[in-house]
């Protein structure tokens, strides 16, 4: 099987870590805007070369990991490169642009659309992990636009890695991204932030921080070249779920300041029920 990441970062470093453990006779050929990383991921043998056109029309998988602004940017030339039998997929943390982009491509039918839903706060080939997508969620979207014998091969692929498949379309995948994945982010950098502005000392920090503190900040460590291109594309579904929880926070200090900890306290038991949620057991409708 022939292989090529474009952008050979955390998501992508990952998926060649796991394919050559799958596939143990695929070859696996990079391409990166930078030069330090595809040093260091032939280094880390997570690719055997740096990829050139030959290795584009003779692929049988592109995956297309960079920041969502350069997929946007670089997926139509990608589609322009590639046989007429090799596959595309994206892993781009947003999708209504990302389709809309290609959706008149000539090469349409050879892209996959997908948003897997694993990694870490860290970037670069060096912070490629084995396994990171075993038991995880791959959204995809507008399977239907995609050849049947590339989804058959992308399916299989994902199997492979251990992967769940949910199919949706671009507009909900990006509505409910905002809420899980985007909003998490911003609060985690904005109490970063808040904390840092009022503990000028940083020893303190490090000293007090317990590991409720560390672990709702650690998404605060992620790269803002990813992120600030996602948030400009999703930008109305992050304003909207903005307002949601600033009206949250905005009502608990209202309690607090009026003294209301009864209320504080069932506000905190409701939203315990995420636990439960996040186990997957059913919740009852009077409940929600
Ligand atoms: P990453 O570790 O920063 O890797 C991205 C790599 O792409 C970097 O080496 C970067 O080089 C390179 N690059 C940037 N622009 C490029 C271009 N135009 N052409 C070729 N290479 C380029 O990022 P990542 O975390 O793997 O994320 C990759 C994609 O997966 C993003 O679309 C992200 O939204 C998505 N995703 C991320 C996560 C996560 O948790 N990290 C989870 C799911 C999906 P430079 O560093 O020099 O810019």
């Amino acid at each position: 099987m022939n292989v090529i990441i474009v952008g050979i970062g955390l998501i992508g470093g990952s998926m060649a870590r796991d394919l050559r453990c799958k596939y143990p006779e695929v070859s696996i050929y990079g391409m990166d805007a930078s030069a330090s990383h595809l040093e260091e991921a032939i280094r880390l043998q997570l690719i055997d070369g740096i990829a050139s056109s030959k290795e584009f029309s003779e692929a049988d998988i592109v995956i297309v990991s960079i920041p969502v602004d350069a997929i946007v940017k670089e997926l139509p030339k990608l589609l322009d490169l590639i046989g007429d039998d090799s596959l595309v997929i994206d892993a781009g943390s947003t999708k209504s642009e990302i389709c809309s982009i290609v959706a008149d491509h000539p090469k349409r039918r050879n892209f996959l659309a997908c948003h897997p839903i694993a990694g870490t706060e860290f970037s670069g080939p060096s912070a490629a992990i084995s396994g990171l997508f075993k038991g995880k969620t791959n959204i995809i979207c507008e399977v239907e636009k995609t050849a049947f014998k590339l989804q058959e091969r992308a399916l299989n692929i994902f199997s492979g890695l251990g992967m769940r498949i949910r199919y949706m379309n671009p507009e909900a995948h990006d509505r409910h991204i905002a809420y899980v994945s985007h909003l998490s982010h911003i609060s985690s950098f904005m109490l970063g932030k808040t904390v840092i502005e009022k503990e000028k000392n940083e020893r303190d920090i490090f000293d007090m921080a317990g590991s409720g503190f560390e672990s709702t900040v650690r998404l605060a460590k992620s790269s803002p070249a990813m992120w600030t291109p996602i948030f400009k594309q999703n930008k109305e579904n992050v304003v909207e779920t903005l307002d949601e929880y600033i009206q949250n926070l905005e009502a608990f200090k209202q309690k607090l300041i009026d003294n209301n900890f009864e209320g504080i306290y069932k506000e905190m038991d409701n939203t315990n029920k995420i636990k439960a949620i996040l186990k997957g057991i059913p919740q009852n409708n009077k409940d929600r």
